[in-house]
């Protein structure tokens, strides 16, 4: 086996960087080798999660584990190798009319990335998480030996690995079911809110649409807290489509994408520019609502549209920070975080709150709770651990958590589903963090 390759590794926030042994193998025979061979090993796919989860001493990138095994265009079931991105899987299903249940907001994460973090969309409260349509998986244990796992057959290992930000092993290929689409456009409407109780009064009001998203602008005070724009979407129908979208609905638009050339000088992205970029994202809309139809593309992945965008927040970084409030308090306990973050001055670029139905309680090590979540991204300055502990405690008192896959710096009281996970042979960055701060 060639020997490990040492080299700087980060993830989308660029905070942490580290210089790891880094190891990307195709062949089962090397990959065994590596997980034999090497103590805290770790699985990483695209590096799209923000901070330290897939990074470790000995970091496995499944990059090379990125062929497609089969498609089965009767029954809509995809399998392929776990290094396969999403934004590749669209590219072959959606003509063929098909999507994936649930997808994340950038389509730039593996399938191994998307079972390890469990993660959601924009419809948790209508189609839960990605593993409900996650068949089953092929897993490199401790031992260097392949497992099939689904909900018959190693079911423990099955659901430990679902959000166990994979400190399980390494996810080789998966078998997932699709949905039937009859075209790429999505009926969106777009209602301005003016406030916090305007704003869950519209998730409330739209529990019964299947995408629900809203982007708030978290830097108003008093009676603007919770100033927002509410999204939500159905895939359309052929039959609704107007006539000019109705030719070959199922063809993938093709758009430009700009790429950020250089990381931004610090001083860019302040306070200022942050309360800037709010004034004209909530203006752009004049009207209080807007009803049209948009490519999937504009109302999943608005952001990938820009490549290397995490590079405007400069070379020290950002993180993002995720948590989620049960229902019932959800409303109090969004109105102190964004009071907290207000007050800090520490504006966070992109803000976004969605509600989450019931949690699967088999999916144990899932991040989602029935409530309000919200993610904040914060450029990383000196001030930024105290906001982080602040915002931690309030979501504590609330008896919330956060979302390890976005984590950087968070307490460990607050990450209490990492259960049945602690396997010394797989061990993160971010394990080892909050194993030390407990
Ligand atoms: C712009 C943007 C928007 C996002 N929006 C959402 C969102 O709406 N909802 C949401 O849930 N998440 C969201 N995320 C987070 C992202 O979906 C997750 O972090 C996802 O896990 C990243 O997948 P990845 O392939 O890049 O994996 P990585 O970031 O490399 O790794 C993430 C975790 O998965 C583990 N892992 C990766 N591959 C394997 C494997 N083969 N076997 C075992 N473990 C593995 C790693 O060890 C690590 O713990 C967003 C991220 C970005 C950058």
């Amino acid at each position: 086996m060639k020997p490990n390759f040492v080299q700087k590794v980060t993830n989308w926030g660029n905070f942490p960087v580290v210089e790891k042994n880094f190891k990307s193998e195709e062949s089962l025979q090397n990959i065994q080798n590596f997980v034999r061979s090497n103590n805290e090993v770790i699985a990483r796919g695209n590096g799209r999660c923000y901070g330290d989860a897939s990074l470790g001493e000995n970091i496995f990138s499944t990059s090379r584990l990125n062929k497609f095994v089969s498609f089965d265009r009767l029954n809509g079931i995809i399998e392929c190798e776990a290094g396969v991105l999403l934004s590749e899987i669209l590219e072959v299903i959606v003509p063929q009319g098909y999507f994936l249940h649930v997808t994340p907001g950038t389509k730039f994460v593996t399938v191994g990335g998307a079972i390890a973090s469990d993660v959601h969309g924009k419809n948790h409260h209508a189609e839960g998480c990605f593993s409900e349509y996650v068949i089953d998986f092929k897993i490199m244990d401790r031992k260097g030996e392949v497992l099939t796992c689904s909900r018959e057959e190693n079911a423990g290992l099955f659901w430990a690995t679902i959000g166990g930000m994979g400190l399980t092993g390494i996810i080789l290929s998966a078998r997932i079911k699709l949905k039937n689409i009859e075209s790429v456009w999505i009926r969106q409407e777009s209602i301005k809110a003016e406030n916090l109780d305007e704003i869950f009064q519209l998730f409330e009001d739209s529990e019964s649409w299947t995408y629900n998203v809203a982007w708030i602008d978290c830097l108003q005070k008093g009676k603007n807290i919770g100033r927002s724009i509410l999204m939500r979407g159905e895939h359309a129908l052929k039959a609704e489509l107007p006539e000019k979208l109705r030719k070959n609905p199922l063809k993938i638009r093709k758009q430009f994408s700009p790429t950020v050339p250089f990381y931004f000088p610090g001083f860019v992205l302040n306070a200022l520019t942050v309360r800037i970029f709010n004034w004209l994202y909530f203006n752009k809309q004049r009207k209080k609502e807007i009803h049209n139809f948009v490519d999937y593309n504009t109302f999943f992945y608005p952001l990938d549209f820009v490549n290397d965008w995490n590079k405007i927040y400069g070379k020290q970084g950002f993180i993002q920070y995720q948590m989620v409030i049960p229902k019932e308090k959800g409303k109090e306990g969004m109105k102190k975080i964004l009071e907290t973050i207000a007050n800090s001055g520490n504006g966070s670029f992109l803000a976004v709150l969605k509600l989450f139905g019931k949690n699967n309680p088999e999916a144990y090590n899932s991040f989602p709770m029935e409530g309000y979540t919200l993610a904040l991204d914060f450029k990383v300055n000196k001030k930024l651990r105290k906001l982080v502990s602040q915002l931690d405690s309030i979501v504590e008192e609330y008896g919330g958590r956060i979302y390890l896959t976005k984590d950087s710096m968070s307490k460990s009281s607050l990450t209490n589903y990492l259960k049945n996970t602690d396997d010394s042979k797989f061990v993160s960055l971010q394990h080892k963090r909050i194993l030390n701060n407990a």
